[in-house]
């Protein structure tokens, strides 16, 4: 019943400091290296511009920023409610950009935990993760200045402008920012640089390590979104433990990629993730830093822009998602540009069909270029990564999600009346153990612990099953979550919101599979009154539009809404997901 599966990898040796210095600690007696590699490698190219940061400017604008951070006024250094913390925390809200690496390393070396927010949160939404994670400051990109204006407002803050950063890039790329009208007051990125420098980042050695670093928000397996606090040792561990499974580790040694072709040329990572969740933040962002491959950032996903920065920066790791996928299978687009650089196409955060692997590695074929279609699997809650399906396997194991990454345990386990009981062969729940696992959810020791087992198991609420040469499967989720092309979409949320409408008695919440290759949000509600069946289709379709005004774009009911008299519940109230995801085919949805 005990077993544990390991991964058939050798464990490594991890490190007990800061995320900062674990990347780009100073070495003042080498200064011509950052972290281990050479300074004037590059580290970031912005696609639109091309424009290029080498870890030898990073390290320093993040230095430059973190000075002025921690000589930030004292009233600053508080909550907008006047809460004191011993660190303060800062809400990064922005789509990828180019000072994107720089506010998130910036932050860490000043100490700050840095909360990453979804950058297509309306004011409520923003408000709710402000609030909960108690942070005292915001980058914002300027784009989305008036979101925070708006939630800052909402909770009464007097001080809106000295608590604002506008995250403006112009000043590096010199494309001017647009969108930046009303922005007056405001300060922007750049006032904060060349003010000075630390020369040194504010440590995390040793037991400090355990301090939280990231705090993104996930649902876990149930409920609303809450803060899952990542800490040092958690992302320094998932970087080094991650290495030795990662596709291609070809370091960036030299100033100019142009410099080097053919057979010998760097690894040069490009996806379409965003920062603000931890998978794009771990595999586009601090990977590549550990591992001197320069990271191409893009904003947003069009596929021509896409394929033609791929062709123009010659990137060999894709990091993308399922529906990203479909979009390559089939899209004419894929063929009018030269893809012979790419030998690796890495996807995560929801699940690949053997058959999707399969047409993409068809597609790729077809145009002569011999390409690796290969997954990882993880979560919020684990920094992300549990499992990669290494390239060599790739081939042999399309749909698996591979092995365990070193120093993890793992078990598959069917919990039967408050027995654990792991049972390999029908599969079980996914548990997790080791130094990736989250310290817990921020301010909520109840779902800490139906989370975390006393002795140290996170359950992920992932059904998998395990072949006998080791390798993983995920078949099924039994947590509420819908995951819309990668991002959450916490049925409880909707299902609240429903609930506010007048004219909804009862409503639940459930993913349906579309063609796309990903999860629609369907609702299931009860009308607070009788409904005409010639008035049904206007009503619901007004449900539709209601919710859509409310939330991100990606919890809109994409998977439309169906009437019904009852939700399905169990004796103690819960709904019973199930029944509803039994019954979808013979649905009369409105949408
Ligand atoms: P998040 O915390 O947003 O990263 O979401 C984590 C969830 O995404 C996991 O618990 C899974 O349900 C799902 N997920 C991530 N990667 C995969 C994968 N390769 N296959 C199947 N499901 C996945």
């Amino acid at each position: 019943n005990e077993q544990v599966f390991r991964s058939s990898l050798l464990p490594v040796p991890l490190s007990r400091r800061s995320i900062f210095t674990h990347l780009l600690g100073t070495f003042p007696t080498t200064p011509h290296l950052v972290g281990g590699f050479p300074a004037s490698s590059p580290a970031f190219i912005d696609a639109a511009t091309g424009v290029t940061i080498s870890r030898g400017q990073l390290r320093s604008f993040a230095l430059q920023l973190a000075h002025s951070l921690i000589n930030l006024p004292e009233p600053l250094r508080h909550q907008p409610n006047g809460t004191t913390t011993t660190r303060p925390t800062v809400l990064i809200f922005s789509p990828n950009s180019i000072v994107w690496p720089i506010m998130a390393l910036g932050a860490s070396a000043a100490g700050f935990t840095a909360t990453l927010a979804n950058s297509g949160y309306n004011p409520d939404e923003l408000k709710h993760q402000y609030v909960d994670a108690g942070a005292h400051l915001i980058f914002v990109h300027p784009s989305l200045l008036d979101t925070v204006k708006k939630m800052l407002t909402s909770i009464g803050c007097s001080d809106m402008h000295s608590r604002v950063i506008v995250a403006t890039s112009g000043w590096l790329t010199g494309v001017p920012d647009t969108k930046i009208s009303g922005s007056s007051g405001f300060v922007r990125l750049e006032n904060l640089l060349g003010r000075g420098q630390l020369s040194c980042e504010v440590n995390f050695d040793g037991e400090r390590s355990e301090e939280t670093v990231y705090l993104c928000y996930s649902s876990g397996t149930t409920g609303k979104p809450k803060g899952v606090q990542t800490t040092h040792y958690n992302v320094t561990s998932v970087v080094d433990m991650t290495k030795p499974l990662w596709p291609n580790t070809r370091p960036c040694l030299t100033a100019s990629l142009a410099e080097v072709t053919g057979p010998e040329q760097p690894d040069v990572a490009l996806g379409s993730l965003p920062y603000f969740h931890i998978y794009g933040m771990v595999t586009l962002l601090l990977l590549p830093i550990a591992i001197c491959t320069p990271s191409v950032v893009t904003s947003g996903f069009v596929l021509e822009t896409f394929l033609k920065a791929v062709e123009k920066y010659r990137a060999t790791i894709m990091v993308l998602v399922p529906p990203i996928l479909t979009v390559f299978a089939r899209h004419e687009a894929f063929n009018k540009y030269d893809l012979s650089c790419v030998r690796t196409v890495l996807s995560g955060a929801a699940p690949l069909s053997r058959d999707l692997v399969l047409a993409v590695k068809k597609r790729f074929e077809g145009a002569g270029y011999n390409v690796t279609v290969t997954q990882g699997y993880g979560l919020t809650e684990t920094s992300p990564i549990v499992f990669v399906l290494p390239d060599k396997h790739a081939y042999h194991h399309p749909g698996s999600v591979g092995v365990a990454i070193p120093n993890l345990e793992v078990r598959l386990v069917r919990e039967d009346n408050g027995e654990v009981l792991t049972n390999i062969k029908g599969g079980g729940e996914v548990w997790v153990r080791g130094p990736t696992v989250m310290k817990g959810y921020l301010n909520n020791a109840s779902a800490t612990a139906a989370a975390i087992t006393d002795d140290g198991w996170l359950k992920t609420g992932d059904i998998a099953i395990c072949n006998k040469d080791g390798f993983f499967t995920i078949v099924d989720r039994r947590k509420e979550l819908i995951k819309y092309k990668g991002f959450q979409v916490p049925p409880a949320e909707l299902e609240s919101l429903l609930l506010q409408h007048p004219d909804v008695a009862d409503a639940a919440v459930i993913g349906v599979l579309s063609t796309e290759t990903t999860e629609l949000p369907r609702a299931y509600v009860v009308p607070a009154r009788a409904v005409a069946k010639e008035k049904a289709e206007t009503f619901a379709l007004g449900i539709q539009k209601w919710v859509a005004q409310r939330v991100a774009p990606h919890k809109k009911l994409r998977g439309g809404i169906v009437l019904v008299e009852h939700i399905p519940k169990s004796a103690s109230g819960k709904i019973l997901r199930r029944e509803l995801r039994d019954r979808t085919a013979s649905d009369m949805v409105y949408s």
